[in-house]
C-alpha cells in the first residue's frame, strides 16, 4: 500500500499537523509504502515567507519526530520538478466549479489572506503530488478531505479520456483528530496565528496555552469538559486512567482553567521530550538532513519519471 503525506513549510509546526498526519505516517512507516515531502511550493501559496529556513526546519522537525529514511521515502516538492508539469495537464481535467467549492481556499480568504490563483488552484498541484506517486492512502486531517477528493475526481476524469493511467487515491482521517482546534477554538493553522506549536520553548509554550480560549466558570464551581479547549488538548496525548482523573479534576470543581492549562503544558512537554533530543541531534547536522532529502528526491523521481512517461506518451506531449 502506498501512503503519501505532505506539509507545507508555512510556519512551525503544530499539534494539530501531529496529531492529524505525521504520526499516522510514522505509524505507516511499518506496514506501508510510505511517502512524505515537504510541499515548499504549496507554502508559496499563503505567503511563503521565509522559504528556505522554514522547508529545513520542517525537514529536521519531520525527522525528529519519526520520519525514517530507511522506510520512507522523503524529499521536498521542488526537487521533484514533474510534479509542475503534472500540474499543468491536470488543470485541463480540473472544472472551474470544482475548485471553486473548496472549503480551504474560501475559509483561508475570509481570513485576509490574499487571494492569488496560486491558493485557488492549490488543489490541482496537490492532485498532482497524490496522482504521479500513485498514492493509494492519503492521510489528513478533516480540512484536506476535500482536497483528496478533487484529486481523485481529477483522475477520474483524467482516466475516461486516456484509460486507466491514474490510481485513484482514498483518504484517511483519524477520527478522534479531525479538527484540532487552536487556541481561539478556531482549525488550529500555521497561518492563523493560533497554534501550539511542538518544539516552542518551554516558557513561550506556557503562555501560549494561557491563551487558550475556557469557559467563565467560577473557581468552585465543577466544569465541563467535553467543550472545553484545554481538556479536548489534552485529550490527544492522555489515555486511561490519566484521562479519567482529569474529568474528575473538571467534575470535582475547586480548580480554575488556570490549574488545567498548567498540567496541559506540562503533558506537552513531556510528550515531546525524546523528540526533542532527536531534534538537537539533527540541528547539529543540517548536513546530513540535506543529504537525506537529496537521496529521497532521487528515489521519489524514479518512482514518478514511469507515471510522467506514459501520461506524456497518452496525451501526446511526447510526439
Ligand atoms: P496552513 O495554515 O499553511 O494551511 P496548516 O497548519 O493547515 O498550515 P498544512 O501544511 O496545510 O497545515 O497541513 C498539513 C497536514 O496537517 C494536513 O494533512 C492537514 O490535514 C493536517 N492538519 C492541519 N491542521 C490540522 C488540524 N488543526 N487538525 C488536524 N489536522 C490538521
Ligand atoms: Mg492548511
Amino acid at each position: 500500500m502506498r501512503v503519501l503525506t505532505g506539509i507545507q513549510p508555512s510556519g512551525d509546526l503544530h499539534i494539530g499537523n501531529y496529531f492529524g498526519s505525521i504520526k499516522q505516517m510514522v505509524d505507516a512507516q511499518e506496514s506501508s509504502q510510505t511517502f512524505a515531502f515537504i510541499a515548499n511550493y504549496h507554502a508559496m501559496t499563503s505567503g511563503g515567507k521565509d522559504l528556505a529556513r522554514l522547508t529545513m526546519q520542517c525537514a529536521t522537525d519531520f525527522l525528529a519526530l519519526g520520519i525514517d529514511p530507511k522506510k520512507s521515502i522523503f524529499w521536498v516538492q521542488s526537487d521533484v520538478k514533474e510534479v509542475l508539469e503534472l500540474y499543468w495537464i491536470l488543470s485541463s481535467f480540473t472544472p472551474m466549479g470544482l475548485l471553486e467549492r473548496a472549503h480551504s481556499y474560501k475559509d483561508k480568504t475570509a481570513k485576509g489572506i490574499g487571494a492569488n490563483h496560486s491558493l485557488f488552484s492549490y488543489p490541482v498541484l496537490m492532485a498532482a503530488d497524490i496522482l504521479i506517486f500513485g498514492s493509494e492512502v492519503v492521510p489528513v486531517g478533516k480540512d484536506q478531505i476535500q482536497h483528496v477528493e478533487i484529486a481523485r475526481d481529477i483522475a477520474i476524469r483524467f482516466n475516461n479520456q486516456y484509460g486507466d493511467i491514474l490510481t485513484i487515491p482514498e483518504f484517511r482521517v483519524q477520527e478522534e483528530v479531525q479538527t484540532v482546534l487552536g487556541t481561539d477554538g478556531q482549525k488550529m493553522s500555521k497561518s492563523y496565528g493560533n497554534i501550539i506549536n511542538i518544539f516552542g520553548e518551554e516558557k513561550a509554550q506556557l503562555k501560549t496555552i494561557k491563551k487558550i480560549v475556557t469557559e467563565n466558570v467560577a473557581v468552585e464551581e465543577p466544569k465541563e469538559f467535553e467543550s472545553c479547549n484545554v481538556y479536548n488538548m489534552a485529550k490527544l496525548f492522555l489515555e486511561g486512567d490519566n484521562l479519567i482523573a482529569l474529568q474528575d479534576r473538571y467534575k470535582k470543581g475547586g480548580e480554575g482553567h488556570g490549574h488545567f492549562k498548567m498540567y496541559l503544558a506540562e503533558v506537552i512537554w513531556e510528550y515531546f521530550k525524546d523528540f526533542r533530543q532527536k531534534r538537537e541531534y539533527f540541528e547539529a547536522h543540517q548536513d546530513e538532513v540535506r543529504g537525506i532529502l537529496k537521496v529521497g528526491a532521487d528515489k521519489a523521481r524514479e518512482i514518478a519519471l514511469p507515471t510522467i512517461e506514459k501520461i506524456r506518451s497518452a496525451t501526446g506531449i511526447s510526439y
